[in-house]
């Protein structure tokens, strides 16, 4: 970490990545700026035609379609308060309150998540019992974590691990792997639990068992979805117009206060004469200078920025993985679809032996992003478990998800328009000793005044994490502080 005591205010800083991470390092560096009365020249440079990264707000035939990431937690603060300084929050809204729950496949069929299953565990056993997903001596194993003794509290263990040693096998293969699978794309034997869901061994520290600190929280209200089952969808908001209205009002911020610089790659980060600052080659130039590097993009992206003259961390962080992933989105009449679609969605365990993994009913979550009649689905294929399928055309991918929609869901194949989105090497993979990964990370860049790290691949994979990493990343080469450590 930067010495606050001997860091001067930098006059001129690059950002390096203009997704969510990169706008609101330069949104926050503008307004830290004008709070301490520092002029700061501060420049961001993204690859693409347009700022946002993971974002793909479009409007087709009616539908209001997301190619991207498509809502956000508010659990954590970071989000909602950005949208709060940029005037965007009244414009947030809920998810639909009728349908708030996820399938899951079962021998080919949807069944219903048991009510209050979050994530790992239920907040009542007795749902678990009355649930069809899980054989008799499932269920009995399930109810059993009452009694497993806690395990040990230090060290890192990974998601399969830890589910099947409380819950059992069944419960990690039926329920757990495709509900976590559905945000992580993960193989949940190499997922690090503490670096995903710390608050799920905290609570088996805490109360012994997951089922009793669920119950719980439940009696003492800290459960804000207690009946809800898959994610905690109460907790999840979206801009009335999509994803990119943030990304947009973020931009038109960052644009008032820095230069905004879309189509120009950086290709390589240098050190300046007698180390101050940082020199740039990009696209539009070389020898760019600056005195302050903030690197949003991708972990294995800033390996290949700073290899030149920080050779150690450029290894450590080729070592966070990544995974690709296929969406088709796709609108569809009522009508052509047998199943009522009565969830936000469905999820798919790997034991299925299915090719999708996860598929998204995004206008029953909210439901102005269909026409009135229609139904809008994402349908998520690829991730860790099944990286063979990113090799297909966009035509076989279709081709596939058609078939397991039809087979699963009833869907008669007359779309209103079909789109393949594909997220090439875009999702983190938080493996076990990730947390000492990161900690490695940043102390052999500790040393590198003025350079900074944000993004999704170090300390949360959503987008509140994303911009928080970015808001901490600003203060750093600002101030010469923030948490968390990057
Ligand atoms: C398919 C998918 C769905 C998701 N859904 C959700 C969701 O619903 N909710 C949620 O909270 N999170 C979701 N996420 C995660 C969320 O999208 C990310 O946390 C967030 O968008 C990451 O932002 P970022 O700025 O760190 O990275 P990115 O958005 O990847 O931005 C990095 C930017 O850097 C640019 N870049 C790379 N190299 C260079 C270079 N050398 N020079 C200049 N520019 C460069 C890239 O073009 C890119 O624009 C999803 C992720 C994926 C992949």
């Amino acid at each position: 970490m930067v010495d606050s005591a001997t860091q001067v205010t930098p006059r001129r800083v690059a950002v390096v990545g203009g997704g969510l991470a990169g706008l609101a390092a330069a949104h926050r560096l503008h307004e830290l700026a004008v709070r301490e009365g520092q002029p700061c020249e501060v420049v961001v440079f993204e690859a693409g035609e347009r700022p946002g990264g993971i974002v793909g707000t479009q409007l087709i035939s009616g539908y209001r379609i997301e190619l991207g990431a498509d809502s956000f937690i508010t659990n954590k603060p970071w989000a909602i308060d950005l949208c709060r300084r940029l005037g965007i929050e009244d414009r947030l809204i809920p998810t639909e309150a009728r349908f708030r729950r996820s399938l899951v496949l079962r021998n080919g069929k949807p069944v219903p998540v048991p009510e209050g299953f979050q994530l790992l565990a239920p907040v009542s056993v007795g749902t678990v019992l009355r649930s069809p997903i899980f054989s008799w001596p499932g269920k009995l194993r399930l109810a059993c974590e009452y009694f497993v003794p806690k395990g040990r509290s230090d060290g890192d263990e990974s998601l399969a691990s830890f589910v099947r040693r409380r819950l059992g096998r069944e419960a990690l293969e039926r329920l757990v792997q495709p509900l976590v699978g559905g945000i992580y794309t993960s193989d949940p034997e190499k997922l690090s639990l503490r670096a995903t869901m710390p608050r799920f061994i905290e609570m088996e520290q805490a109360h012994g068992s997951l089922i009793r600190a669920l119950r719980w929280q439940a009696r003492a209200g800290r459960n804000e979805d207690a009946t809800a089952s898959g994610a905690r969808y109460g907790l999840f908001t979206t801009p009335r117009e999509g994803i990119a209205e943030l990304a947009d009002a973020l931009a038109r911020k960052v644009f008032a206060g820095a230069q905004l610089r879309c189509e120009t790659e950086v290709h390589k980060l240098s050190r300046a004469a007698e180390e101050r600052g940082f020199v740039l080659d990009h696209a539009a130039g070389t020898n760019d200078a600056f005195d302050a590097v903030v690197l949003a993009v991708p972990a294995y992206r800033a390996a290949r920025l700073i290899e030149g003259f920080a050779s150690p961390a450029a290894g450590l962080l080729d070592r966070i993985e990544y995974a690709s992933t296929a969406i088709v989105v796709s609108g569809h009449k009522l009508a052509d679809v047998a199943h009522p679609l009565d969830a936000f969605g469905l999820v798919v365990p790997a034991i299925e032996k299915r090719r999708i993994l996860a598929v998204s009913f995004t206008s029953r979550k909210f439901p102005d992003r269909a026409p009135d009649g229609c139904v809008q689905l994402r349908t998520f294929v690829g991730g860790a478990m099944q990286p063979e399928l990113m090799q297909l055309s966009d035509d076989e991918i279709t081709a596939l998800v058609r078939q397991e929609l039809e087979s699963i869901l009833g869907v008669t194949w007359k779309p209103d328009f079909a789109i393949v989105a594909r997220w090439m090497r875009s999702m983190p993979q938080y493996h076990v000793g990730h947390i000492d990964l990161v900690a490695s990370i940043e102390r052999e860049l500790a040393g590198i005044t003025g350079l900074a790290l944000a993004g999704s691949a170090y300390h949360g994979v959503g987008i509140p994490d994303a911009i928080h990493s970015g808001e901490c990343a600003a203060e750093s080469v600002f101030l010469g502080g923030g948490e968390p450590g990057t």
